[in-house]
């Protein structure tokens, strides 16, 4: 049925001389993919599912790439957009003139983030170009406190930060990293806190935290203190395989970052806006960052829009010493996008005035328990989570240690079941992603189990056929 489908899709198909294919170098997508299958044509959004080009109805379990929050047709987001288009559709934020929506908008961030006091906000187009600016907003604070030597960054093992040449040298994720010369030489990767992969035998998360603590403080003691400019973390992180940190990881993490007058930039381009079933991440595991990269959620996808928060005392060497060092030279046309930041605001409204939150909490149980329910699947390693993000994990003998045969394509198999029950997923290698829009009710979270239930049932019957092979 699903082949069939993808047969019938006809949208920008080149078919000349049987090779199939389309016009776009499409992102995060091999080249063979593009020539030789049909791409899935989505069409049309309503709630928290979407259309392909066939009519056919997906509910999309990943709200798009994490973003979707609102689902996909929240009218009062098209009003925002079409008033702002009527009114002005576009002006810059360079040189000290700017728009009414971008200002409403930092002002409405700086009120909403609360796990401690921020100062300013900077918009860019995205999530990669936030965590850009904050490579160049901590290099130019260190250059302005005369420490010119203080620029290394220190990321971890699986992270996601973006694409752009700096953002994939500060991911952990190798494939970011082959191909492209990177990642660059000032960045330094840490360990994943990952514990059910990483623990040592019988240590416990607390005694895993601490170690992983330690090895930060030893690779900062190794490069030398006066070199390290910050760390950045996501609070769960999400497209390395949703990892929740193990207990009292990020208390032991900012105390050492602290110790070493490290910056702490906290990625919240998944994890704010609810997602958690707390406003922000940081709000979840106590994070006091210095900086702040959002994106996604901000606008709930609807338009391109991503912000950076910056602390009262980095901000502050900043603007103190704006006469000697001149302009802060970055910035993008579209940074403060009114459109963009006029949907963002109504975006954040909706949010406070429908309490997200509890929403996300109401919901929340349904969906972890419901889904960490299948945790006993012979073929499944583990499956982590919370609030309205979940990963599974398939592992041969349930074990961290023995994948399956990358050949067997399991993780693949079990996305294609997905999609021909009509669920989408995000598949990458054996690991399943989810993390549903958050306006997902009760009766659709049971339909999400109920497709994967009957997914993971067709990927236990494969592994068992291909076992006996
Ligand atoms: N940070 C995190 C935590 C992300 O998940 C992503 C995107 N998946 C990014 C940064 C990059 O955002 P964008 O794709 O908007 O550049």
């Amino acid at each position: 049925e699903a082949s069939l489908q993808k047969e019938d899709s006809t949208t920008n198909i080149k078919d000349a001389n049987g090779i199939k294919g389309h016009d776009m170098l499409a992102p995060f997508t091999a080249g063979w993919q593009t020539t030789t299958l049909n791409p899935l044509v989505i069409e049309k959004s309503e709630g928290c599912y979407v259309y392909d080009s066939n009519g056919r109805k997906y509910l999309d379990s990943l709200a798009g790439l994490w973003c979707t929050a609102l689902g996909g047709n929240e009218p009062r987001l098209v009003t925002a957009a079409t008033a702002q288009l009527n009114t002005l559709p576009f002006y810059h934020s360079f040189w000290n003139r700017t728009t009414k929506p971008s200002l409403d908008l930092a002002k409405e961030l700086l009120e909403t983030f609360t796990a401690r006091k921020m100062a300013k906000a900077f918009f860019t187009n995205s999530g990669s170009e936030a965590n850009d600016t904050q490579v160049k907003l901590v290099w130019y604070y260190n250059n302005a406190l005369g420490r010119p030597n203080k620029k290394k960054f220190i990321a971890r093992a699986k992270s996601y930060h973006g694409s752009t040449l700096i953002s994939a040298s500060l991911s952990g994720l190798p494939a970011l990293h082959h191909n492209f010369d990177l990642p660059a030489p000032f960045v330094l990767h840490t360990d994943c806190p990952h514990y059910w992969r990483y623990h040592l035998p019988a240590e416990t998360e607390e005694e895993f935290s601490t170690r992983l603590a330690k090895n930060l403080e030893d690779l900062i003691l190794k490069e030398g203190p006066e070199t390290i400019a910050a760390f950045i973390a996501e609070p769960v992180m999400g497209a390395g395989g949703v990892i929740p940190p193990p207990a009292t990881y990020f208390e032991k993490i900012q105390a050492v970052v602290r110790k070493y007058d490290v910056l702490f930039i906290a990625d919240e381009v998944i994890c704010a806006f609810g997602r958690l079933g707390t406003m922000y991440g940081c709000d979840k595991y106590n994070i006091k960052p210095d900086l702040v990269s959002l994106a996604k959620a901000l606008s709930s996808a609807y338009m391109p829009i991503g912000a950076v928060l910056v602390s009262p005392e980095v901000s502050e060497v900043i603007y103190s010493q704006s006469n000697k060092l001149g302009s802060f030279s970055h910035g993008f046309t579209y940074s403060g996008h009114p459109v963009s930041c006029a949907v963002a605001r109504e975006a954040i409204k909706i949010y406070k005035e429908r309490n997200i939150t509890e929403q996300v909490n109401r919901v929340a149980p349904i969906f972890q328990e419901g889904l960490k329910a299948f945790s006993d699947s012979p073929i499944i390693g583990e499956i982590r989570g919370t609030g309205l993000i979940l990963g599974t994990e398939f592992a041969n003998n349930k074990s961290p240690n023995d994948p399956f045969p990358p050949e067997w394509g399991v993780g693949a198999y079990f996305g294609a079941q997905c999609e021909k029950l009509g669920m989408l997923v995000r598949v990458a290698g054996d690991n399943i992603m989810m993390s549903p829009p958050l306006v997902i009710s009760p009766e659709e979270i049971d339909e999400l189990i109920s497709k994967y239930r009957r997914a993971l049932m067709a990927t236990e019957e494969r592994v068992k056929e291909l076992k006996s092979q």
